[in-house]
């Protein structure tokens, strides 16, 4: 299935996309002492949609391209080669006007909520930056501000107080509120509570499914947490270095993995009843994942693969769909 057969099918199955995600790549360069000496294939042809109004996840180990393709998507650094298409605009084309327009309308909140916000200024100026920055117009600033923080679970006496004198999911909450501030329609959520106490993720996860019921937002969420992830997700997409092994419909992935990186992945998921962890299916998991900057050939996951062919070693597989709207990169499902 090539990525314009695909994109199609996800269309007609998963909806209507906020994001379209065609053949995307990046590749960083490694620098020598006098010239290049290869390139770091971080994300490597990976094609899919965000649907409107949706959560697509995207997982995998650390390194596996996932917060690149996330950076590429809101234009935060440029591609390689590929496109991505917001409300059917190519963002690499956009200039100007329609680029700021973007920017307004795709956001991004970040993994650790106490580098994201500046110290030395208050909750109110945190908040009204990016208004004051796009040059929007508010009528009474403070009440708008004030309505953002009861939005997510703050209040007025916060308003002028700094972030030291928050706790870790606070400031978030308050990351999130200067996001809100310019009315986004799509927002890239990168590991937003893997650095908050287990006890507060929860309270956060809900705040952000609360938003999105109620301002019809679309998320992008990107997590090595595969709990979360199964919380916060409709569609859900694996990543292996730099490329997409599997994606369907969150439920139906995590009932019925098919590749044999997720089943791994999933094996290795901590499981808090021992009688459930006990029924678990056992999946051996081997090894770590080889360099980007040279992966391996044929399917780049076929030295960790118990099941590897010999087809798996010389020739990529391809995307195919095994089941209705649930796609696989293993030769196992395709055709040989
Ligand atoms: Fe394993 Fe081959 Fe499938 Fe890759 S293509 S996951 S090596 S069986």
């Amino acid at each position: 299935m090539n990525s314009k057969e695909l994109i199609n099918y996800m269309k007609s199955t998963f909806g209507e996309p906020m994001v379209e995600v065609v053949d995307l790549k990046k590749y960083f360069p490694v620098k020598g002492v006098f010239r290049t000496i290869g390139y770091v294939r971080a994300v490597d042809g990976v094609s899919f949609i965000v649907p409107k109004g949706k959560t697509l996840g995207l997982v995998g180990e650390s390194g596996c391209g996932k917060t690149t393709t996330g950076r590429l998507i809101l234009r935060l650094i440029e591609p390689t080669s590929g496109h991505v298409y917001f409300d059917g605009k190519d963002i690499f084309k956009l200039k100007g006007k329609k680029l700021l327009e973007f920017r307004r309308k795709a956001q991004m909140v970040f993994q650790d909520p106490y580098m994201s916000l500046d110290p030395r200024m208050t909750v109110f100026d945190i908040i009204m930056e990016p208004i004051r920055a796009h040059k929007i117009k508010v009528e009474d600033p403070q009440k708008f501000v004030v309505n953002l923080l009861y939005e997510v679970g703050l209040n007025e006496t916060h308003l002028y107080r700094y972030p030291h004198e928050f706790s870790g999911g606070q400031r978030q909450r308050i990351a999130v509120a200067r996001v809100l501030a310019l009315e986004p329609e799509f927002i890239v959520l990168d590991e937003p509570t893997s650095a908050l106490d287990v006890s507060v993720q929860a309270q956060i996860l809900n705040m952000l499914k609360d938003l999105q019921a109620k301002r019809g937002l679309t998320y992008l969420f990107i997590s090595h947490d595969l709990g979360v992830v199964r919380y916060m997700s409709d569609y859900i997409a694996v990543m292996y270095l730099g490329k997409i092994v599997e994606m369907g419909p969150a439920e139906e992935v995590f009932e019925k993995p098919l590749h044999p990186y997720t089943k791994m992945l999933f094996a290795s998921m901590p499981v808090p009843d021992p009688f459930e962890a006990k029924k678990k299916p056992k999946v051996e998991v081997i090894g770590e994942p080889p360099s980007p900057i040279n992966p391996p050939p044929g399917c780049r996951f076929h030295p960790r693969c118990q099941y590897a062919m010999d087809i798996c070693r010389k020739k990529e597989p391809p995307l195919v769909m095994a089941e209705k709207g649930h796609f696989v990169a293993c030769w196992l499902y395709a055709k040989k």
